[in-house]
């Protein structure tokens, strides 16, 4: 892994940036910025891995992100600036916050201050969707958008890699609770990933292509559970901290995302 081909976000405001799913986006960066912050370490993570980019600042507060926000909303909104989406995302998770509840609540009361048409949105994980005033706080904003790369538990701990209590059946569950509030974005991608083992010189190199049938059948059959409002369906788009992932073609996207409508679910893709 190096992480040094990868990028960190300023804390707690970031952008605009021209996001491929959200359109001109003002990124909510709820963990510090000279680190990173996350209850998953995935192998392809923009933001390098928990072990190479561990934090030293502290995450910022509410009155922080708060305060930061309402100046840069002003001068846009003075200078009649467009923006389409503020979107909780940045240098980890960002439900992990002890005050995402509090923060959302703020954030919402802002965009109807400034930018009542813009919408906010939260990329998460789900690893904290088991608290209910997370996802109390989740259903209030407009793109709860949570992540499902697989239903492959052994997937999930080689690619996504959470802590060791994490469950997917769980967390598929905590989604149907949701009640279609909730888009799911999953990560479809093509490669391996080579793991040397510290004791010994053992190497071992798996498959982490999760686009074929054996991948696709279960994770279709989730998402007939969770019946969502609709699901993103993209790859690879930046520098990551394994160099030996590829991104998954755009015939292979559409095609999943093919699959996806045919249970009547809208899809989206990036390439
Ligand atoms: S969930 Fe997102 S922020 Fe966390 S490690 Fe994975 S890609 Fe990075």
């Amino acid at each position: 892994m190096d992480s040094s081909v990868t990028s960190l976000h300023a804390s707690p405001i970031f952008g605009p940036v021209h996001s491929r799913r959200l359109g001109v986006s003002l990124g909510i960066n709820l963990m510090p910025g000279d680190g990173k912050m996350c209850s998953f370490d995935c192998i392809y993570c923009e933001c390098g891995t928990n072990g190479e980019r561990t934090p030293h600042a502290p995450r910022p507060s509410r009155e922080k992100v708060l305060q930061a926000l309402e100046d840069v909303l002003r001068k846009r909104h003075d200078a009649g600036q467009p923006l389409h989406t503020m979107t909780f995302s940045g240098n980890g998770e960002p439900t992990l916050h002890p005050e995402f509840p509090a923060i959302i609540d703020g954030v919402l009361a802002l965009r109807d201050r400034y930018f009542p048409q813009a919408k906010v949105s939260v990329l998460s994980n789900a690893t904290m969707i088991h608290r209910p005033e997370v996802r109390d706080a989740l259903m209030k904003v407009d793109n709860n958008i949570q992540k499902l790369d697989t239903v492959s538990e052994d997937y999930i701990r080689l690619v996504d890699r959470p802590a060791p209590s994490y469950s997917v059946e769980r967390v598929i569950d905590h989604l149907c609770r949701f009640n279609g509030h909730v888009i799911i974005q999953t990560l479809f991608m093509t490669g391996r990933l080579t793991l040397r083992w510290t004791a010994g010189d053992g190497v071992e190199t798996f498959d982490v292509d999760n686009t074929s049938d054996a991948f696709l059948l279960p994770w279709l059959q989730a998402l007939r559970r969770i019946r969502p409002q609709g699901v993103m369906v993209y790859t690879i788009d930046r520098p990551t901290p394994c160099a030996t992932l590829a991104k998954a073609s755009p015939e292979v996207l559409d095609h999943i995302a093919g699959r996806v409508r045919e249970l009547g679910i809208p899809s989206s893709v990036s390439y």
